[in-house]
């Protein structure tokens, strides 16, 4: 046989009941047995679910209130001291009540208790809670749930296979706190309590446990190499068998420490590094299982099974049982189920895969690398042929007259006609900017109004027209208020925008759209990608209508606002039948046009955004160039084709800038506006080595923050930055868009931004 298992599945339930019980905890209106007992139930339907489709295994421990890496920091009595009323006494069973609350924060006597910092889980869209530890870090288990969900699927009749986080990963996921210390001095003591925990879990029965090393797909240094062998020869001798799990990527040069490692099995991810098949299998002991993962965690697409089952069967004859069959990674990072989807037509349908149809798709390959020949596994595999056949001739998905114009993409389609010296001249001309110029990030709050004709739209108790005038008059508030406060380039509020990218997508040919497609973003919240389906085009202008109906408004500039290509194709999920490269070179094309159609209409400043350019980096450094290139590629592409009086702005937030500003500085905007108030400016410190050599705007205040900044606290941020950078190229804004906070705080915010502006601006012009 081939066994055939997951290595998570989405735990948010196809209607996201969990968001909806743990909120409504939350909020009071559910108690502490109601929500444990909807926990229960969700854990007992996947399982289910996962069991009908045929796996051999179900895991447990990929269930969590909030979030996986807090379960463990959890169940290892890894609690910041600021949680606990006595400092030194981690309680033996760690609560809900502690459980949210590092999660998100608290308030004591003391006043505010931070929440534990939240951080993206490798290169994915989830963020998982990042670990404290402190220099004399103690372990102990504190938290039976993963015990108790054991036993659960256990009664329910199944084979339950607990999966962890390994010791090596957690701790290079965490952060050490008060000193500046090796977290690896930590590992004698944690491997100590891992140990402990595994003891307990091989009590209860269980065959196998999963434990997951994704930081083997990373760049390590041969300490932490060295700390694998260390950890995984004393957990050796625990009475259970360990599967280690690698995922996101090829082992490269951890190969031989990995699969040298005394564990009984090996898993590793085929789908990121398919080519990793053949050296794993000629290394792989004679004594240890391989499990394959095949089926892709990370999206939506139907898996080849034709494919995977001829280069897998001469692996098979090799290996026999030892070969496994999974997908490549939790499918924590896929939507739960196709089935619910009602629009999509008959042929699209066919090519998708959530995690109900991917957990099938792996007993199916199971089944018929074990030499199952009956009508049910053949049917099946015959229709995975037939759906890719259809999807390689769809129409849906190929257009010709795209793909000539990214071939026929020439050099000059991503230069700027002049040097930006140059064009500051000319711009400084059309637009005649005060020094130390005012300006937003682009959205405006986003009122219950502005919602509420959006759902009436949706739902057709709104005309379009009348929705339209309804936006307009939006607008017009927005332009309104902007003048009030005397900013310097406005924007017209991105009010008709339910979110950047899919008000993008849905203009665009080439996308599609799910009904219940989300996935966990982080805690209680989900996101919905959009779908790359094929080749990506612009069928007509965007957003001309209301930027241009706005600059009617003002005699003030107008900025334009886009969401970048770069980003675009970072938060939706992306085709796998071509590179990433392609379809943003695609999405560039189209907000080319619309760029240049912006400026047609008079628009003289136009912003392209791209906070998640540094999201899209790959988790290897020796791989990172080739994506830069192209990445900075696509954003010429779409902002190179316009005059050279027209200025060209982008934005970026929460990145770290030290090792990609040469990638920042090739975009050649004429300006950049980045999040740098929440490190008081530090992240400046960046640009000023580098001698950026355009225009900057660092964020003045937090928008994040439900604080109104004082003149003051702006006034110091802003002499800060202006110690950096020549006043010449500074400008002054929030950090990011203002569409979570109201109009009344962001009126206060804006009148006291613009006064330091006009202070500042007479103080330095008198000097
Ligand atoms: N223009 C967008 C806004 O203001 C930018 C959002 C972002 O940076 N994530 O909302
Ligand atoms: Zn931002």
């Amino acid at each position: 046989m081939t066994i055939a298992h997951s290595l998570g599945f989405p735990r948010i339930g196809k209607q996201r009941e969990l968001k909806k019980a743990v909120e409504a905890y939350w909020r009071g209106k559910l108690n502490q047995e109601q929500l444990l007992a909807e926990g229960q139930k969700l854990r007992q339907q996947h399982w289910q679910w996962q069991a009908e489709a045929g796996l051999d295994y179900v895991p447990v421990g990929d269930f969590a209130w909030y979030d996986q890496v807090l379960n463990l920091s959890c169940t290892l009595g890894v609690i910041p001291e600021r949680f606990l009323a006595d400092a030194k006494q981690i309680p033996s069973e760690v609560g809900l009540e502690l459980y949210f609350k590092m999660a998100r924060g608290d308030t004591n006597e003391q006043g505010e208790v931070a929440a534990c910092e939240m951080t993206k889980w490798f290169d994915t869209n989830y963020h998982y809670i990042v670990p404290e530890f402190t220099e004399n870090q103690s372990f102990a288990i504190s938290s039976s749930q993963l015990l108790e969900e054991i036993k659960e699927a256990a009664q329910q009749g199944l084979k339950p296979k607990p999966v962890l986080l390994g010791p090596l990963s957690y701790l290079w996921l965490g952060k050490a706190k008060g000193s500046d210390f090796n977290k690896l001095s930590l590992l004698d003591e944690l491997i100590r309590v891992y140990g402990e925990l595994l003891v307990k879990i091989a009590d209860l029965g269980v065959e196998w446990i999963q434990l997951d090393e994704p930081i083997l797909t990373l760049d390590l240094d041969n300490e932490w190499r060295q700390g694998f062998e260390t950890a995984y020869n004393r957990l050796q001798s625990t009475p259970v068998n360990i599967l280690l799990a690698t995922y996101f990527g090829a082992l490269g040069d951890n190969l031989g420490t990995a699969i040298n490692l005394p564990t009984e099995g090996l898993h590793i991810d085929l789908v990121r590094a398919p080519e990793q098949l053949t050296s794993v299998v000629d290394r792989l002991p004679a004594y240890k299982v391989l499990s394959v993962g095949v089926v892709n965690g990370r999206n939506v697409w139907r898996t080849d099974l034709q494919q995977w089952l001829e280069r897998l069967q001469p692996v098979k004859q090799r290996i026999g049982d030892r070969l496994w069959v999974g997908p490549s990674c939790s499918l924590l990072h896929s939507p739960v189920d196709l089935n619910q989807e009602q629009q999509f037509a008959d042929d699209v349908r066919q090519w998708l895969a959530f995690a109900v149809q991917k957990n099938k798709e792996i007993a199916v390959l199971a089944k018929a690398l074990a030499g199952d020949n009956s009508t049910e596994i053949t049917a099946a595999i015959e229709a995975s042929m037939a759906a890719f056949k259809e999807k390689n001739n769809s129409g849906r998905i190929h257009d010709e007259t795209i793909q000539a114009r990214v071939q026929a993409i020439d050099a000059n389609m991503s230069i700027r006609q002049k040097p930006y010296n140059q064009r500051v001249v000319l711009q400084r001309q059309q637009l005649k900017l005060p020094l130390l110029p005012t300006t937003t990030i682009g959205s405006f709050p986003q009122t219950t109004a502005i919602r509420a004709a959006r759902k009436a739209f949706k739902a057709g108790k709104l005309t379009e027209a009348e929705y339209r005038a309804e936006m307009k008059q939006q607008i017009a508030d927005a332009v309104h208020r902007q003048e009030t406060l005397d900013l310097d380039v406005l924007v017209h509020g991105e009010a008709e925008r339910n979110d950047m990218v899919e008000y993008f997508g849905e203009q665009l040919s080439g996308f599609l759209f799910s009904q219940h497609g989300w996935v966990q973003s982080y805690g209680s919240r989900c996101v919905k990608p959009p779908i790359i389906l094929g080749d990506i085009k612009r069928e007509q202008p965007m957003t001309v209508e209301w930027i241009r109906y706005a600059q009617t408004l003002t005699n003030k500039p107008l900025k334009g606002m886009l969401t970048g290509p770069v980003t675009m194709l970072c938060w939706s999920f992306p085709r796998e039948d071509v590179s990433r490269e392609v379809s943003c070179l695609q999405l560039a094309l189209a907000l080319r046009d619309e760029v240049q159609d912006l400026e047609k209409a008079g628009i003289h400043i136009i912003q392209i955004d791209e906070p998640a350019i540094r999201e899209g980096l790959p988790l290897r450094k020796a791989e990172w160039q080739q994506y830069l290139d192209w990445a900075v590629r696509c954003f010429k592409i779409a902002s190179c084709g316009v005059e050279n009086t027209t200025q060209i702005h982008t934005h970026m937030c929460y990145s770290e800038f030290n090792d990609i500003i040469e990638a920042i500085a090739a975009l050649d905007a004429d300006v950049i506006t980045i999040e740098t108030s929440r490190s008081d400016m530090e992240l400046l410190d960046a640009f000023e080595n580098f001698e950026y050599p355009n225009e900057i705007g660092p964020g003045v205040y937090d928008i994040h923050s439900p604080n109104i900044p004082s003149q003051d606290w702006i006034k110091q941020l802003l002499k800060k930055a202006a110690n950096k950078i020549d006043l010449e190229r500074l400008w002054v804004n929030p950090d990011c868009g203002l569409k979570t906070r109201d109009w009344s705080e962001t009126e206060q915010a804006l009148a006291n931004m613009v006064a330091v502006a006009k202070e500042l601006r007479e103080e330095y012009q008198a000097s």
